[in-house]
């Protein structure tokens, strides 16, 4: 990159907005990756206007750009190359206005989710994306890669969320659609090409979030469950009363992270080869034991501990969340998000154990993930096989149960391999040329998704 590139970008952002050399030395590539950022230069605009301005720049003058979030993605689309422009919202966290009536949220899209979360319950709504990363992510990152999370069985994904979105396209012109409206069918939905495509075909600057009425408080419980068909109608048993999210641990999971790695004790010591944590919206506890004594009549429950304060709540999604223990344990670990039909996951996961130990008799599979939404994450152990190797294993198999390689976490660079075990030939076609059609130079985060 020339040094007038970089001239013009200063005046553009100023000398707070960009980062070059020494300066870019302290950080990070991403909260999972503890190397250091790489990249030719780290620029931080503050408005559409200064993106805008940054990617006509960048065009002009062949330059490829990342746009980053938190940089929390875990499928390495936020990766950078040291001749890489890394352009990042983290100075555009504005949440701009809030329609209690209209029950919308306008903000920048480098609002971090928490805060976005908790403007919304301070104006007595709901903002109803909730992750683990809830307090890093950002809305442009949530949206660019369709975020999930733990209330998609009630509310939807990112996709849902989104009633208007403003973005810059590759050669710096803005797009702005920024409406409030549910209901808008007046030809094609412009803001979905932005939803799940990982930055590549434009910069989120800006977006009208949609807002709910505050549900209930949530009644939280853990369940030991004695078989699979047993999760299925416990799901669908919940799911007729204010199911707000239902995750699964597999028997060695919930035993792992309750155990020697974990400082979590185990609230429920009887073993089971399937763990429920059930979220319920529902304002009368006694009426949510009630239901929940009426699974143990069934036999479809053995064991269950319900949570009585907030505290205990989060220590029983500590047990689903936390990742710790498994990077005790385990020297390497391999993690997947992959989504099913619900009723081919038992096979699928127990059928992927023996293909593992098969090749490596210490290779371990720990599966758990957001049953309802047909959502499965895997932490594997790998023994001694290769990451191709277990690729491989977790990801052919797919096709045959009309699966996903991607629930919610995207393709990035860690997938781009696997797209055609989802999406066939014409599919992906389409999307080369939908690319090329907004940024015919691929210059907006080249080489994540698909290579054109
Ligand atoms: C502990 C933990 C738990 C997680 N749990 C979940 C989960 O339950 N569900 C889930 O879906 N994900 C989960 N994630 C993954 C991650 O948090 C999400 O993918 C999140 O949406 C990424 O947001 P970000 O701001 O960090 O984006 P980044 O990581 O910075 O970027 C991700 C992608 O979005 C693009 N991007 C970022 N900002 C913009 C923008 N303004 N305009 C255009 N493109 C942009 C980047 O180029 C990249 O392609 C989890 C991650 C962690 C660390």
């Amino acid at each position: 990159m020339s040094d007038s590139l970089l001239d013009e970008i200063a005046a553009v952002v100023g000398a707070a907005g960009l980062l070059t050399g020494s300066a870019l030395a302290g950080r990070s590539a991403g909260i999972w990756s503890g190397e250091a950022l790489r990249a030719k230069a780290l620029v931080r605009p503050c408005s559409t206007a200064e993106v805008a301005a940054v990617m006509r720049l960048c065009h002009a003058a062949g330059q490829s750009v990342i746009p980053v979030g938190g940089m929390t993605g875990l499928a390495g689309a936020h990766e950078s190359g040291p001749d890489d422009v890394v352009l990042s919202t983290e100075r555009m966290q504005r949440i701009e206005s809030i329609d209690v009536d209209g029950r919308s949220m306008t903000v920048e899209a480098g609002a971090i989710l928490q805060q976005v979360q908790d403007a919304a319950a301070d104006a007595g709504l709901y903002f109803a994306l909730d992750l683990g990363a809830r307090a890093s992510c950002t809305i442009g990152g949530n949206i660019a890669t369709n975020a999930g999370g733990v209330r998609v069985l009630r509310y939807g994904m990112m996709r849902e969320q989104l009633l208007g979105v403003e973005v810059v396209l590759a050669d710096g012109s803005v797009l702005s659609s920024m409406f409030n409206l549910l209901k808008n069918n007046t030809g094609y939905d412009l803001r979905q090409f932005f939803v799940g495509s990982e930055g590549t075909l434009g910069v989120v600057t800006r977006a009208v979030l949609r807002l709910h009425e505050a549900p209930p408080p949530v009644q939280t419980a853990l369940l030991a469950v004695p078989e699979w068909s047993r999760v299925m109608s416990l799901l669908r048993y919940f799911d007729t009363g204010g199911l707000a999210a239902c995750e699964v641990m597999w028997r060695n999971d919930y035993e792992l992270n309750t155990g020697d790695f974990s400082d979590i004790e185990p609230p429920l010591t009887t073993a089971a080869p399937y763990y429920l944590l059930i979220d319920v919206f529902a304002a009368d506890r006694d009426e949510f034991e009630d239901r929940l004594a009426a699974c143990f009549e069934r036999g479809d429950v053995v064991d269950g501990v319900l949570a009585l304060s907030e505290a205990e709540r989060q220590a029983l999604w500590r047990i689903r969340e936390d990742f710790e223990p498994e990077q005790r344990c385990f020297e390497r670990v391999f993690g997947y998000d992959i989504s099913l039909p619900i009723q081919r996951m038992e096979e699928v996961v127990e059928t992927l154990g023996r293909e593992l130990r098969k090749r490596d008799a210490g290779a371990e599979v720990f599966a758990y993930g957001h049953i309802g939404d047909g959502n499965l994450h895997y932490s594997i152990y790998p023994g001694s096989l290769s990451r191709d190797e277990v690729d491989a294993l977790v990801y052919r198999p797919l096709a045959a149960v009309s699966g996903s390689v991607s629930a919610e976490h995207g393709i990035g660079i860690e997938k781009k391999a696997w797209l055609h075990c989802t999406r066939n030939t014409a599919e992906i076609e389409l999307m080369r040329r939908v690319k090329r059609m907004f940024d015919p130079d691929n210059l907006l985060n080249p080489g994540k998704l698909f290579d054109l």
